[in-house]
């Protein structure tokens, strides 16, 4: 529970915490389904504008607590409709959520942590480093704002109809604050969103892809990237701790907890590196006859990056390999490029606060390409 100066900050607070929070002042459990109500779904912060509360209550929550919302640094819009905001993270740092208007539905893209401890090394944000968690306040105070600027789809539906936790951040690597925010997400109270339309996606972090299980259960999806730990390792620094075969294991538990549950498997094109056709046959050794579906992710390049997108050739060839093993595999389309809004472009404003030493990329096809943008990292 965090406290704005010695004020209790409510947003963020799952139904059962912010119960216990009444409770322990005296007031009626229910008062917290009220509280939700207003702040989520009528989208008031004022207590005095809650009008079912008694004045008394009013008076008393103005005293004591506080709805802290994230301060909005700007806005930038896409020519493809998607949008993307900054919202402060302390320090002159920021973070970013993106919205991706489709004609089937309205997805959120929502960020978990300022940067990002785990170096993946195609992606922009694990090239900024890691500084803080996000509170769980933080994390609902995106899905908030984007519900409040934003107009409802054409059919009257909410504009925000999908939540990923696919922007900066791995969501896994901050349980603590992700599992309440996912429980504010799926409440009838707050945002009401079904757990099949609410995505978290993560590298791998084994332990707690069985606790999001018993927990909440919302859709997974996996970052893979290569099918081998030899080339995984490289891509994706965590698989050295939990490496591929634990991966899957950990996958097709939690797809057994639902009939019809598939897990998303997310698989970045980087040119020459893992979009050989031996990569889609190595993909269909590990993923045949499973509750799977591939989800092939173009590159998006980003300033210093040593990486290049494969050709739309390959990336079509790589899908068909995939399908002719009977596999479902798609390809992402690149959406709010032009705002440095697309898939491992989010960067937000980040100052580094780890010392990692996790070697120097070894997979680079010419590493003598790298410009001075590229950071120097020790060698292990
Ligand atoms: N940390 C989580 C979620 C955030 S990244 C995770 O890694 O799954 C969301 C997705 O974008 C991941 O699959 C990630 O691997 C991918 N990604 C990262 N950088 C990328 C880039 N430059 N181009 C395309 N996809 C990228
Ligand atoms: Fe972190 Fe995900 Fe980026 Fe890897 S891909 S550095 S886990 S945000």
């Amino acid at each position: 529970m965090s406290a704005a100066g010695d004020k209790t900050n409510l947003l963020g607070l799952p139904q059962r915490e912010l119960e216990d929070w009444f409770a322990a002042r005296g007031e009626k459990p229910f008062r917290a389904r009220q509280l939700m109500q207003w702040v989520y779904q009528r989208g008031v912060t004022s207590f005095d504008a809650m009008t079912d509360l008694s004045k008394g209550l009013r008076a008393k929550l103005d005293d004591m607590a506080t709805i802290g919302l994230p301060v909005v640094q700007s806005q930038h819009d896409s020519a493809d409709g998607t949008i993307k905001w900054l919202f402060a993270s302390g320090n002159g740092q920021a973070i970013e959520a993106v919205y991706i208007p489709e004609p089937s539905r309205g997805t959120l893209c929502i960020s978990s942590q300022v940067g990002c401890a785990l170096d993946c090394s195609f992606c922009a944000t694990g090239h900024q480093g890691f500084n803080r968690n996000l509170t769980a306040a933080e994390i609902v105070g995106q899905v908030w704002h984007a519900r409040q600027v934003l107009s409802p789809r054409p059919n009257g539906e909410s504009a925000i109809t999908n939540v990923v936790f696919m922007g900066m951040g791995e969501p896994l690597a901050n349980y603590r604050a992700v599992k309440p925010a996912l429980e504010v997400l799926l409440s009838d109270w707050a945002f009401g969103l079904s757990r099949r339309r609410v995505t978290v996606s993560t590298s791998g972090i084994v332990p707690h892809i069985d606790r999001l299980a018993a927990d909440c259960n919302v859709s997974l999806a996996v970052s893979l990237h290569a099918p081998t730990d030899e080339l995984r390792d490289v891509l994706v620094p965590i698989n050295r701790l939990h490496p591929i075969g634990e991966l899957l294991d950990a996958c097709w538990r939690y797809a057994a907890q639902h009939t019809n549950r598939y897990i998303t498997f997310e698989y970045v094109m980087l040119r020459g590196v893992n979009d050989a056709p031996e990569y889609a046959e190595g993909l269909v050794r590990l993923l045949k006859g499973k509750p799977a579906k591939i989800n092939l992710i173009p590159f998006n390049p980003f300033p210093g990056t040593e990486y290049e997108r494969s050709s739309a050739d390959t990336i079509r060839h790589f899908q068909q390999r995939l399908r002719r093993h009977n596999l479902i595999a798609t390809t992402r389309r690149t959406r709010g490029d032009d705002i440095d809004a697309a898939c491992g472009q989010l960067a937000g404003r980040v100052s580094d606060r780890v010392q990692r030493r996790l070697g120097e990329r070894t997979i680079s096809k010419s590493p003598d390409r790298r410009s001075g943008a590229s950071r120097n990292r020790a060698t292990v």
